[in-house]
């Protein structure tokens, strides 16, 4: 019998609780240097949450900051230094489980 190692971001996601916040700790400074100059849109591939979406239907990037697992990456990932990033206000936010 072959074991499947193979671990979705869906069952990892699954170890993790959040307690969301009304306020958005993560914000696209100017939707303008999205739409022309970031053809390759990379926060939408490095963000291992996917907070980060393009849509079509509004030229914009959404952000689903609900989600975010506060790894820090989008800190760095992003070529234009376009998102603004903090970390969510005290007891809202991220928490794991293990187990
Ligand atoms: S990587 Fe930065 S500039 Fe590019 S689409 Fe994402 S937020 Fe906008
Ligand atoms: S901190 Fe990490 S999980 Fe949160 S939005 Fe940025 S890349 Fe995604």
């Amino acid at each position: 019998m072959r074991l499947d190692t193979k671990v979705r971001i869906e069952d990892k996601l699954y170890l993790v609780r959040f307690k969301p916040d009304h306020e958005a700790h993560l914000v696209i400074i100017d939707q303008e240097v999205c739409r022309s100059n970031c053809k390759d849109r990379p926060c939408t591939f490095f963000c291992p949450a996917r907070v980060y979406e393009w849509e079509d239907a509004n030229n914009k990037i959404t952000v689903g900051f609900e989600n975010c697992l506060e790894c820090g990456a989008c800190r760095i990932g992003c070529p234009h230094q376009n998102i603004e990033w903090r970390y969510p206000r005290g007891g809202f936010g991220v928490a794991f489980k293990f187990g």
